[in-house]
């Protein structure tokens, strides 16, 4: 893996979280309540404000505290999740990660979604796109292809019947729109991955 340079990728991130806000506001109109675009976007701007911070420390201690930030300020029930999958990749990865770093720390990581939001794959969440990225992981894909995983199983939500999150009030009616925290977890991965790959 090519040298991480993090204020420079939590500026891409904190950007397209920005310039898709809107388009996640929609998605979370159509089947939530309509908050996840400001809640990610509040979030990232957090981080963001931060980033000479974040960026002088071991990534593995700017990992957890971007992963704290991120629950004191997204809210939503999407806040507490995004907050336990930094702060646990935080706890997991060591300074300088190898690809079998990530995916051993990815994993326990995504276990940690899971668990704090007694979901699983396949109920239309956030956990959708990170189950991808980490097969995409393991099966030894370069970031274009990641991101392009992501960006599949982000639509791959849209047919799923929602069965966590405010969406599963919906039932049935939640089939046919792309979860957004889906969305906004395939633009996180397509940020990293591209500034990763940008890098070298
Ligand atoms: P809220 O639903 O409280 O308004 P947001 O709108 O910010 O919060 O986030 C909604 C997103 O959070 C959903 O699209 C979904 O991806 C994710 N989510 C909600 N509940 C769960 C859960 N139990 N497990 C995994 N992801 C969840
Ligand atoms: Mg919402």
């Amino acid at each position: 893996m090519n040298r991480i340079d993090l204020k420079q990728l939590i500026e891409a991130v904190a950007d397209t979280i920005a310039a898709h806000a809107d388009d996640l506001t929609a998605l979370d109109q159509a089947i939530g309540d309509g908050d996840h675009g400001l809640n990610m976007k509040r979030g990232f701007e957090a981080v963001r404000a931060d980033a000479d911070g974040l960026a002088a420390k071991p990534l593995p201690e700017a990992l957890k505290a971007i992963g704290t930030k991120l629950v004191m300020t997204v809210g939503g029930a999407s806040g507490p999740l995004f907050g336990t999958l930094f702060m646990s990749l935080g706890k997991d990865l060591p300074a300088e990660p190898g690809r079998a770093d990530l995916i051993g720390a990815f994993g326990k990581a995504i276990d940690a979604v899971a668990a704090r939001g007694k979901s699983q794959a396949g109920q239309k969440t956030m956990l959708d796109v990170l189950y991808a990225v980490q097969a995409a992981l393991v099966a030894g894909k370069g970031p274009a292809d990641i991101a392009a995983a992501a960006d599949a199983a982000a639509q791959s939500t849209a047919p799923m019947k929602a069965i966590r999150g405010r969406a599963s009030f919906l039932g049935e009616r939640s089939v046919g729109h792309v979860d957004p925290g889906a969305r906004s977890s395939a633009l996180i991965v397509r940020a990293v991955a591209e500034s990763l790959e940008g890098g070298a």
